[in-house]
């Protein structure tokens, strides 16, 4: 595996990789990996493909007050772990590769990044939308893996690669969880062993709404019952609990068409997000 932190020496290895004709896949993360990010790589390398992964702590997508110092970082270890599992190229730019001095554009998607964690967190997804776009630029993909642990974030991205006319495949891949069932995240690490046990308390009430709803039981009551499962298992505050059209997100309050339900919350100093599919067959 090479890895790489200045674009010549990223286009110079691309262009030798894709000399033999076949397709590239990227899997862009923030690093702390765990077995979520994991399985976009495997699922990369099962498709016989060439595999860059990235690394990059996107400033631009943490608001003023979060937790970009204290994001977990451990380069090495990751380094070890996309070694050992076949990647080729690992991409990892410093914050001046990627803004350097008098970086001044911005990709925003309307609509469909506005509401959930767009409306928690101000910019987050002009932050992703404009990083991933430089990463397509920078890496060149054919196919790009993305989780569905961040399924508002999916959706913009399917958004903004439709918009553009961008030539990237869009694959998302289903969350990873943990045997008790939270979906894992470079964030859990944050969390105390009391915090940790508190955290189960997202993916199922996320669970139990989506049985009521499925059930037939009101929209609106299911997700009350939700955030005042989420509050007596001490978060604060509940971001949402909300269900969405699977596709553009939009809110729903009857189930007449695929759906997804999404939660974020804060535990102590932890922002857990959580979705499920919602069927209504
Ligand atoms: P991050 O490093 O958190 O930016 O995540 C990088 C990629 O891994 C994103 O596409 C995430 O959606 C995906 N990812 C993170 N956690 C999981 C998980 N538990 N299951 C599946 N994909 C995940």
């Amino acid at each position: 595996m090479q890895t790489l932190r200045d674009l010549p020496a990223l286009r110079a290895a691309v262009d030798a990789l894709k000399s033999d004709g076949k397709p590239l896949t990227l899997v862009p993360t923030m690093g702390a990996l765990h077995d979520g990010h994991m399985a976009l790589v495997e699922e990369a390398r099962r498709r016989g493909r060439h595999v860059v992964v990235s690394i990059f702590v996107n400033p631009r997508q943490f608001g003023p007050n979060e937790d970009l110092d204290a994001y977990p970082r451990r380069e090495a270890k990751d380094a070890q772990m996309l070694a050992a599992a076949g990647v080729d190229i690992l991409w990892i730019p410093p914050v001046n590769v990627m803004y350097p001095a008098g970086y001044a554009t911005n990709i925003s998607v309307s609509g469909i990044s506005d509401g959930l964690d767009g409306a928690a967190r101000p910019g987050h997804f002009d932050g992703v939308s404009t990083v991933v776009t430089k990463l397509f630029n920078q890496v060149r993909p054919d196919v790009a893996i993305f989780g569905e642990k961040d399924y508002q974030q999916l959706a913009v991205i399917r958004r903004f690669v439709a918009d553009l006319d961008l030539s990237v495949e869009i694959i998302g891949m289903p969350t990873q969880r943990a045997e008790d069932g939270l979906a894992l995240s470079s964030r859990n690490a944050y969390l105390s062993e009391e915090e940790r046990k508190a955290a189960l308390a997202l993916p199922r009430a996320l669970g139990e709404a989506k049985r009521q709803i499925e059930k037939g039981e009101p929209v609106e009551g299911a997700l009350a019952k939700a955030i005042a499962t989420l509050a007596a298992h001490g978060f604060d505050p509940v971001d949402y609990v909300s269900l969405c059209d699977a596709a553009t997100l939009a809110p729903m309050t009857v189930l007449d068409r695929p759906a997804r339900l999404l939660g974020a919350a804060r535990l102590g100093k932890t922002r857990l997000i959580d979705n499920i599919a919602v069927d209504p067959a």
